[in-house]
């Protein structure tokens, strides 16, 4: 019997989630390729609801998927481990070996053979080497810090709770560092926390016993995107008793305060690293692939990688070119999903022996999300290439829909909808933040 042409993606997030569900699908199930996803974890959450889950406004557990079990109904293997090397002469990838919780050996170091490999790892936080950001800060990369985030929020506000109980000095001070959309959502999240939590017990201490504050190096929040939103959003997080301070590049980080470039210090004994990702650190050492100075492979615009034809990479992982702009694809969601579907048809038209697809990026707009509170955004007119500002319940609407469309691309329609209900329900019967 002839081999089957076998198909590596080796990261299942937001990207490589959505490839691997098409693949299976179309080629899998109809026994046209092998497809096999390798990813560090045995469960997949959309990584841009990892701020809701730090603060508990979502209950991740209902938002996971069991890679296991998803695999099974969309007819790829699923393989758990953490690609740590590439051996491009034989075509093998490297997964490091597989730990417990106690460090134990449970499987050894393994490789895995491929026709076509696709890469899409994602990105981490990047710290720029600031002192003291390791040690002291929280970072928001996956759910294991998403919840460990929770946990320590919850044990900060029943201590502050006890404190006031006592009648000693009781506020708790956040800090956010970065103001990109992901610093900017979390600071609206953590005062919804603020202002619930005492409805839950916690009678003694106020939402305004908590300082929340965000911190951005440039002059305006949210310096990626236009002035208007970023004026928007600053008279919002004003609204909601944030402190924003712009200008301010952060110079070391301590367990209980932040120094500024100036010498000014800010006390801080919550804080969180938001400036900022760069691709893994493994990258960059890959065989002799391509990459940039934040790790990322550099590819093509069919999204193959510049060293090797049989290796794609996309998603925040990859810097991809776009015509008429001396600026990568930049690393956000929507870009993720776009690909993952250009990235579909070139593999199934590699199988046919047909050209790859050149991806071009579809910018749709930029939305922020204040929580419950509001959403403001823009959205781009795709003749026109013109920008509109919207907010409110519409913008509220279109920001939720990139996630359900993750959810489509994942469960198809019928489900989708089922899932929507059930969300609905869910939020009818439980209480509006996590409490455990
Ligand atoms: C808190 C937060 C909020 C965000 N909000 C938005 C938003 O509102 N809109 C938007 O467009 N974007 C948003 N983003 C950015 C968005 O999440 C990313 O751009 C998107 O997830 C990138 O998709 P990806 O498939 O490249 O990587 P990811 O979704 O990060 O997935 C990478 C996958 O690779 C796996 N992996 C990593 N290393 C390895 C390895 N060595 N071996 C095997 N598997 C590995 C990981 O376990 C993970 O499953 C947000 C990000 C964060 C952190």
């Amino acid at each position: 019997m002839e081999k089957l042409h076998h198909i590596v993606v080796v990261g299942g997030g937001a990207g490589g989630l959505e490839l691997v569900t098409s693949l299976g699908d179309k080629l899998g199930r109809k026994q046209k390729a092998r497809i096999s996803l390798v990813d560090a974890g045995l469960t997949h959450v959309w990584k841009p609801l990892l701020h809701e889950v730090a603060s508990g406004s979502l209950d991740a557990n209902a938002n996971e998927i069991n890679y296991r079990a998803h695999a099974r109904k969309h007819h790829y293997e699923f393989q758990l481990g953490r690609m740590s090397g590439l051996d491009r002469a034989n075509k093998h990838i490297i997964i490091a070996p597989f730990r417990d919780e106690d460090g134990q050996e449970v499987v050894p170091e393994r490789r895995l053979q491929y026709d076509t490999l696709v890469i899409a790892v994602g990105s981490t936080a990047n710290d720029f080497g600031t002192p003291g950001a390791q040690e002291h800060c929280l970072f928001l990369d996956s759910l294991k810090q998403a919840r460990r985030f929770h946990n320590l929020m919850l044990n900060a506000f029943l201590r502050k709770n006890h404190e006031a109980l006592q009648g000693q000095p009781h506020t708790l001070n956040i800090s956010i560092i970065g103001a990109g959309a992901t610093g900017v959502e979390l600071a609206a999240e953590l005062r919804l926390a603020s202002r619930e939590l005492p409805i839950y017990g916690m009678n003694h201490l106020k939402s305004s016993d908590v300082s929340i504050s965000v911190i951005e190096a440039a002059d305006r929040i949210l310096p990626a995107l236009p002035g208007r939103l970023s004026s928007a959003a600053t008279r919002e997080l004003e609204r909601q008793k944030v402190q924003v301070l712009t200008g301010q590049p952060v110079s070391e980080v301590r367990n209980d305060r932040l120094i500024m470039k100036d010498g000014t210090e800010l006390p801080s004994e919550m804080t969180i690293w938001a400036a900022g990702i760069k691709a893994p650190p493994f990258l960059a050492e890959l065989d002799g692939l391509e990459t940039n100075r934040g790790n990322q492979l550099i590819v093509e615009q069919t999204l193959r990688t510049t060293k090797d034809p049989d290796i794609f990479a996309f998603g925040d992982c990859a810097a991809c070119p776009q015509p008429d702009s001396d600026r990568p694809v930049p690393p956000r969601a929507q870009a993720a999903h776009q690909q993952a579907d250009t990235l579909f048809k070139t593999l199934c038209h590699r199988l046919e022996g047909k050209e790859a697809v050149p991806f071009v990026y579809n910018d749709h707009g930029s939305l922020i999300n204040f929580s419950k509170y509001t959403t403001v955004g823009n959205l781009m007119g795709n003749l026109s290439g013109r920008s509109m500002y919207i907010e409110g319940k519409v913008a509220r609407l279109f920001y939720v829909s990139l996630y359900r469309m993750h959810q489509v691309a994942l469960h198809g329609f019928l489900r989708t909808g089922v899932i929507w209900l059930m969300d609905k329900i869910s939020r009818a019967m439980h209480p509006r933040l996590k409490l455990h």
